[in-house]
């Protein structure tokens, strides 16, 4: 392709809640830089970021919501449900003045978010109506079947090797945090993670590539907080992330790792370059201090790992507040006891516990044990929602 117009859109988010966690669409972003470097014009309707309505802590945002009807699956869930982002009427003003498109490239992320999904894909097919349509993203690929009833012209179901790319950042306006990723996929393979599903080899960017995102991103102006996305960030870290944080040292830059970090990694020396390179929120992956849980994740930490993990970065500075470690809750088979003595667990250690709610993810061991509790997962993405999976629908996670 080239010569083209292709406009990326990245739809709102239909849900129960939703918090800016340094989320942005990146593989779209990979993928629009791809398309510009071989000639093509490239743009960008973000409509959860064109929806902020306030700055908060470490360059987040606060996102527009508007209560909207449950759809049916939801309807007896005692919880109001939300459109995150542009509403209708404003992500077709967004639209209307742009060069009208050859491509739209529409991602997706949660399966359980396909309604944003479809409700943009119907928008932009009125205000576009010659643009063909390609759905991408984690949703498109993890229930390619389902993807299909979206309206969309193509369906990308096949990793894209968009390695040696840059996520175009640069195409945001007033962005006031950026992403960086320094590697693809994760060499473990947890049972309810789709990790290697979508990135079956665990491979790292080259260290130059990553330190020319940070720095176009910091160019912008308005960046002062960069978030890791990596699933394995500390994996040969010698190779990729000491060199990167090392190159980068001179600015002043805070640090985030939304996704958990592997505690095992932890060690005081790691800790230290850790705090003394800017990292404000350090979140780590510990799941469960419970034996069995700990195998379902790959046995990547043990409880004396997290002990020992927990005091080094402690040592290096690290208040408690900006330690939270993540324990799984509402995986099939784990009861609410294990989950209780987990978050007690961290406490003593004086760790903060902070919830992961367990959403079933098509392709994985844990979506075969969900879908035989809810077989209507199978058909129903929604019902894999973690607000509603656990507590409401499985009662994996109710007491009695
Ligand atoms: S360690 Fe994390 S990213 Fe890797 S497979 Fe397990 S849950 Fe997924």
């Amino acid at each position: 392709m080239k010569n083209a117009v292709v406009l990326g859109v990245n739809p709102p988010v239909y849900d129960f809640t939703f918090y800016d966690l340094w989320a942005k669409p990146a593989g779209l972003l990979f993928l629009l830089d791809y398309l510009r470097r071989r000639g093509n014009t490239v743009m960008l309707t973000d409509c959860v970021f064109e929806g902020r309505t306030g700055a908060l802590s470490f360059g987040r945002d606060s996102i527009k919501r508007r209560e909207i009807p449950k759809p049916p699956p939801f309807s007896a869930i005692p919880r109001r449900y939300y459109r995150f982002g542009l509403d209708e009427e404003e992500f077709i003003k967004t639209l209307s003045p742009l060069p009208s498109p050859d491509y739209i490239l529409v991602t997706s992320m949660m399966t359980y978010w396909y309604e944003g999904v479809f409700s943009s894909i119907k928008t932009l097919r009125q205000v576009f109506p010659g643009a063909k349509i390609v759905l991408g993203g984690i949703y498109a690929r993890l229930c390619p079947e389902h993807a299909a009833m979206s309206g969309a012209d193509m369906i990308q179901t096949e990793p894209l090797d968009l390695d040696f790319c840059q996520p175009a950042f640069d195409l945001y306006r007033g962005l006031r945090y950026g992403v960086l990723i320094t590697s693809f996929g994760c060499p473990f393979s947890c049972e309810y993670c789709a990790s290697s599903a979508l990135e079956p080899v665990f491979r790292k960017r080259p260290t130059v590539l990553v330190r020319s995102d940070a720095e176009s991103q910091l160019a912008s102006g308005g960046v002062r907080d960069l978030a890791f996305y990596d699933d394995a960030l500390l994996i040969d870290r010698e190779k990729g992330l000491y060199p990167l944080l090392s190159q980068l040292k001179p600015q002043d830059i805070r640090f985030h790792t939304p996704n958990g970090l592997h505690v095992r990694e932890i060690d005081e020396e790691c800790a230290a370059v850790l705090k003394k390179s800017g990292f404000k929120t350090i979140r780590l992956s510990f799941e469960s201090s419970d034996a069995e849980m700990q195998h379902r994740s790959s046995d990547k930490v043990s409880a004396e790992e997290y002990r020992a993990s927990l005091e080094a970065l402690k040592g290096a500075g690290f208040t408690e507040s900006s330690l939270e470690t993540y324990v799984l809750a509402g995986v099939p088979g784990q009861t609410t006891e294990s989950v209780e003595l987990s978050i007690r667990f961290v406490k003593d250690l004086g760790g903060v516990p902070r919830i992961a709610e367990y959403s079933p993810v098509p392709g994985t061991i844990s979506f075969e044990a969900a879908a035989a509790l809810l077989p209507g997962l199978v058909d129903e993405p929604l019902l894999c929602n973690k607000t509603v999976f656990s507590p409401y629908l499985s009662r994996i996670m109710t007491h009695g």
